[in-house]
């Protein structure tokens, strides 16, 4: 890895009409560090857009003086997922399928990590003080050269430090309107009192009416398309129907409903999915 000052690659941004949210932290020679067959140009050009797009969160997301030190898109069991380095712990954030960050959000304290290891290929692993893991089916080999020493130092930091708050899970689970932490197992945030679906509600709503699960997520676009395939099945299903095929037919209905009703259980288990937020809070989105 190679750390660039921060003044040339301020001028580089500016050179380039590219502004970063002054009210961020950033320490821009790790955010925009590179390998050294890269110049700075496409550094920036290969960060900057991802860096943007975390921005809105991140605003809301970080502590006062909390600094951002390192920023990178990998697939987190298969899942596309944000990694954010800062100088006290590592953000997660589920991307949409344009790579803007999505709820579910995840925190974890560096004093909650136990071990990185690299696996074969692209694949990376984490491992977490109370025994869950990190599995990346994908993190880019370019950004791991870049994560570990940036991952190492900051560690080293909040070790010498003693900085090791009390945690419900390695992994915490943060608010997705107000990004407080939200305990294991719980489903209210304490701090602005929005609520969260509960993995069993939300999948018996989808297996009575599928698209209420993907509505749920706050997808709406996916929704859409969702719902589209959903008539369309159930346009077989009353075709099968009229051919006299009726069990088939429920079949086909059941088995759809009850795979989705799965996979939306799953999401739900992964981290929090906003299902109310108080009126008087809105507005801290
Ligand atoms: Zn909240």
């Amino acid at each position: 890895m190679t750390e660039v000052a921060a003044e040339p690659i301020a001028e580089k941004l500016a050179e380039l009409n590219l502004a970063l949210s002054p009210e961020i932290h950033y320490r821009l020679g790790t955010v925009f560090s590179r390998t050294d067959s890269m110049s700075l140009e496409q550094a920036i050009g290969q960060k900057y857009p991802l860096v943007k797009a975390c921005e809105p969160v991140l605003l809301k997301a970080l502590f006062e003086r909390e600094q951002v030190l390192f920023v990178c898109l990998g697939e987190l069991r298969f899942q596309k997922t944000i990694v954010v380095l800062t100088n006290l712990r590592m953000l997660l954030f589920s991307t949409d399928r344009k790579q803007v960050p999505w709820q579910p959000y995840w925190a974890i304290y560096y004093s909650q990590i136990s071990e990185l290891q690299p696996v074969f290929m692209e694949q990376y692993k984490i491992l977490l003080k109370d025994g869950s893991k990190l599995k990346f089916n994908y993190f880019p080999l370019q950004d791991r050269q870049n994560f570990q020493p940036i991952y190492s130092e900051a560690a080293q930091r909040v070790e010498e430090e003693g900085l090791d708050p009390p945690v419900s899970q390695s992994r915490e689970n943060l608010c997705s309107n107000c990004f407080a932490t939200v305990p294991k197992e719980t489903y209210e945030c304490e701090a602005c009192g929005a609520t969260f679906w509960m993995p069993f509600d939300l999948a018996i709503r989808s297996f009575i009416w599928l698209p209420i699960g993907i509505f749920a997520m706050r997808r709406t676009r996916v929704a859409i398309r969702e719902v589209l395939i959903y008539l369309f099945l159930l346009f077989f299903v009353v075709f099968w129907q009229a051919k006299g095929n009726t069990t088939f037919a429920i079949f086909t209905l059941v088995l759809t409903n009850a795979s989705f009703g799965d996979w939306i259980y799953k999401q739900a288990k992964r981290g929090l999915l906003l299902k109310e937020i108080p009126l008087e809070k809105q507005a801290v989105n």
